[in-house]
């Protein structure tokens, strides 16, 4: 097929994330990419600020991913995890361990970040069971959030922007609280936590667990709250008697610049979801992590076990890439890499400010976003990027970036001028 052939069959036949069939956005060939760009067949070149949606931190093609994943396929690319196991799988789990904080030691592995936040939720609702408390059927979450396209983790996406509307009488009923108006860098406001009080004052029974992206509020609105809100839910949620679940699929390694989010408050949640850079963006991987005396209470219910087993699950690809990304990292000056973007991007995209169309420019991190006053055309601007050389991809109001950790200061430059241009476009 040739290139236009490519791209027709692909209009015709093929789904891509929240697209129509009926009149879908155009979308475009690529050819390979390296490092920091995306090339498209054409010949054009693009630099790169999405990591593909948070998750190829060391950038494209990266040789020593490629290696750990060649070494791997020659042995393996797959084994049941049913009744066996291997060193990818075990080794893995065992970095993790060590640089999570300490108590989060029991590891499930799941195929994507929403299946880690189902998993998540049958773990609070296995432990609750075996508690007893079989009145614990419902979670609670803050607005805004986004934790997948699964039907629980849907559930407590938010219930405006989120597909509750759509699904509304088919999904689980869940309680939603108003997103902390306290924001990352403001001073503590404690009267924050009252919605949260008064519902576990009614509500505790009921609840199984609180979940919560920590921090950073990604897909549901890049939105940064302050770290004490973690500490006075983790508090008040164990006071009532309800697990704490985050939700570090996007946050975890290094994107705020912390290793994980939680950090920033110095909590230890419950259960943890891990997933998106876990494999550097190469495969899809993610983990739920739990402490041995939850797991150990799931497993003393009914069933006598956690009620979860992928076909896929502890992939040996997924788990060696995932084992050498987090050695790249960790080898890596990543905390002065994080801190660079941080600064270049806070300068840079200050510009913004100075245009009537931009309603608020904020970065935290590896994460730049401009939010504008109205919502952007998407399929307008999507052709801006790829005139401007950038591939960007911005959605509702929100304009953002979130390059790869190896970006230089001439690329990053790059994206915050066009990130600038198509928000005042
Ligand atoms: C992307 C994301 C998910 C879902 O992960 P998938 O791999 O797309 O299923 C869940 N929670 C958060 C916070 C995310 O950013």
């Amino acid at each position: 097929m040739n290139q236009k052939e490519i791209l027709q069959f692909d209009r015709e036949h093929l789904w891509h994330p929240y697209t129509s069939t009926i009149d879908p956005l155009p979308t475009y060939l690529v050819s390979h990419a390296k490092g920091c760009t995306i090339y498209l067949e054409d010949g054009t070149a693009l630099t790169d600020g999405m990591s593909s949606w948070w998750a190829c931190i060391h950038g494209y093609n990266h040789p020593r991913l490629n290696a750990a994943i060649e070494k791997q396929l020659h042995k393996m690319s797959h084994v049941m995890f049913g009744g066996l196991t291997h060193r990818p799988a075990v080794e893995l789990a065992s970095r993790l361990i060590s640089i999570l904080p300490s108590g989060l030691d029991q590891l499930f592995y799941a195929d994507s970040g929403s299946v880690a936040v189902e998993v998540a939720m049958k773990m609070a609702m296995q432990y609750a069971q075996s508690n007893g408390s079989s009145r614990k059927k419902h979670f609670v979450t803050i607005r805004s959030g986004y934790h997948g396209d699964t039907w629980h983790a849907m559930s407590v996406c938010d219930p405006v922007t989120g597909m509750h509307g759509i699904f509304s009488g088919t999904l689980p009923v869940q309680y939603f609280l108003p997103q902390p108006s306290c924001r990352f860098g403001e001073e503590w406001r404690p009267e924050v936590m009252d919605p949260l009080k008064d519902l576990l004052a009614q509500h505790a029974q009921d609840l199984a667990a609180l979940i919560l992206e920590p921090i950073v509020q990604g897909a549901g609105g890049m939105y940064f709250y302050h770290p004490r809100y973690l500490v006075e839910a983790i508090r008040l949620a164990h006071e009532a008697g309800v697990l704490v679940i985050f939700d570090e699929i996007a946050t975890g390694f290094g994107r705020t610049g912390k290793f994980f989010a939680l950090e920033w408050a110095g909590v230890v949640p419950d259960i943890l979801c891990i997933g998106k850079s876990l494999t550097g963006g190469y495969m899809t991987l993610s983990a739920t992590v739990t402490h041995k005396a939850i797991a150990d209470i799931i497993c003393s219910g009914e069933a006598k076990c956690f009620m979860h087993g992928p076909t896929f699950m502890g992939n040996p690809l997924a788990c060696s890439v995932a084992l050498e990304s987090l050695s790249l990292l960790l080898e890596s000056d990543w905390q002065e890499r994080i801190y660079a973007i941080e600064q270049q991007m806070k300068r840079e995209l200050a510009l913004a400010r100075n245009s009537s169309k931009v309603a608020e420019v904020r970065v935290l991190g590896a994460i730049g976003v401009i939010e504008t006053k109205e919502p952007v055309n998407m399929a307008k601007l999507q052709k801006r990027c790829i005139e401007l050389g950038v591939w960007i991809r911005p959605f509702g109001k929100l304009c953002y970036i979130m390059p790869p950790y190896i970006i230089t200061s001439k690329e990053l430059t790059k994206l915050t001028s066009a990130l600038i241009d198509i928000a005042t476009f």
